[in-house]
């Protein structure tokens, strides 16, 4: 079923990459079957979605050079991480942590599933517990993403009398409003929401000292960067910048590096996929049947748990109809849902009740599921950086993962 042949697509619209070459001639190489119809990746080379996974050696997790020790973290603190599961910092925390606790704007980069969240929460909260005057707004491109920052929020702020709120839309506004009242030293949230909030006077930013973008080359991209402006322009002038992301251009750099003062950079990339994944293609035979391809796929043993991703919500959904239709345990999560139907089907499958989880790129980007076995790109994705985020669903936490791409 999978495939290592090597042909290129044609002309492309693929941004910022140097994986693989152009190929602008001849499709004769081999065999593209769509007749020449311009697929949306066109003009990548296809062993771009080719690539072993190095030998996972438990001994190496995590590779860091220091303890959680030697932090100076506040005991109620170093508890929680303990209580977490987190012996040793990842590599990213052993880096990030330290100038974060000394105040310093940073951008950080490291491959998904890296433990980037606790690199920011972890000195965020003891800066918090130790000066109450400090707050934090976290904001994110996906209220799932939001919605899972805070309870990773929760649970090393465990007891420590710190309180959050999550301001996204799809929920109560006048909840977050309450809440938001109670005066939280943590605000997590998406940017239509946040500009809901400030219109209504129901928040200020101008009191908070320490500012997240978290996937941040999506936070600044067209969608988002105007919004970004406007809430750095009501940030206080005096504050604590902090960037992360798996992928961010060179172009996203020199922008954000008019946000930030003197920042720490760190990079702890080999490669820009995780290399916990293995990597391979799928042929379509016949577009017709491309569904039974896929059937035959997920009857095989070893797919426990596979995250598909589709182009559109509306093929997200026939998609599903016929995987349940076909007795398989599958659901799905995509813009046309609610945000009650979308955290209740993301649940189930974090929880194994689901075999099966199709999505949109609603769900590409930090979204943390353990032990996802498989990523199937049922439709290709729309630029590189789009297909790193989704594989990085699998392969997380030091554990190994399969990502397919469909290729029609
Ligand atoms: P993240 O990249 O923040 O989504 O984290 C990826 C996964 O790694 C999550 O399941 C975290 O719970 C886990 N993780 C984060 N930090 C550590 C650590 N120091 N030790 C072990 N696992 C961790």
């Amino acid at each position: 079923m999978y495939s290592n042949n090597r042909f290129k697509f044609r002309r492309s619209r693929f941004g910022h990459s140097n994986h693989g070459s152009f190929y602008r001639g001849n499709t004769s190489r081999g065999n593209f079957r769509n007749g020449g119809r311009k697929s949306k990746l066109l003009g990548q080379d296809i062993n771009m979605f080719i690539k072993k996974a190095k030998p996972i050696d438990p001994t190496e997790t995590p590779i860091a050079h220091s303890t959680f020790n030697e932090f100076f973290l506040s005991e109620s603190l170093k508890q929680n991480i303990a209580k977490k599961g987190y012996v040793k910092p990842t590599p990213i925390q052993d880096q990030a942590i330290s100038p974060i606790l000394k105040n310093k704007d940073l951008m950080g980069t490291a491959s998904t599933g890296t433990g980037k969240t606790a690199a920011f929460l972890i000195p965020i909260i003891d800066k918090i517990y130790k000066n109450k005057k400090d707050k934090a707004i976290i904001i994110t491109p996906t209220r799932e993403l939001a919605v899972q920052i805070n309870d990773e929020l929760k649970n090393l702020s465990f007891n420590m009398g710190i309180y959050s709120t999550v301001v996204i839309g799809g929920e109560n506004i006048r909840n977050q409003i309450r809440c938001l009242q109670r005066n939280s030293q943590v605000v997590i949230g998406t940017p239509g929401r946040i500009k809901d909030l400030l219109k209504r006077n129901a928040l200020s930013l101008k009191n908070f000292s320490i500012f997240v973008l978290d996937e941040v080359d999506m936070m600044v991209d067209i969608g988002f960067i105007q919004d970004i402006k406007y809430f750095i322009s009501l940030l206080p002038q005096v504050r604590q910048s902090l960037f992360f992301s798996a992928t961010i251009p060179p172009k996203v750099q020199e922008l954000l590096k008019t946000f930030v003062k003197n920042p720490i950079t760190i990079s702890l990339k080999k490669q820009d996929t995780s290399e916990n994944v293995d990597q391979n293609i799928v042929r379509v035979i016949n577009k017709n049947k491309k569904i039974e391809q896929l059937h035959e796929l997920l009857i095989k043993d070893g797919f426990d748990k596979v995250l598909i991703f589709g182009r559109t919500k509306h093929e997200i959904e026939r998609l599903n109809k016929e995987l349940i239709s076909r007795g398989f345990k599958s659901g799905s999560i995509h813009g046309n849902k609610s945000q009650g139907q979308r955290q209740r089907v993301l649940q189930n499958f974090k929880k194994n009740n689901l075999q099966i989880l199709l999505a949109t790129d609603v769900a590409s980007r930090g979204i943390d599921i353990d032990s996802v076995t498989h990523v199937i790109n049922y439709d290709l994705p729309q630029t590189y950086e789009d297909y790193i985020h989704r594989i990085g669903r699998t392969g997380r936490a030091n554990k190994k993962g399969v990502a397919l791409t469909f290729i029609d």
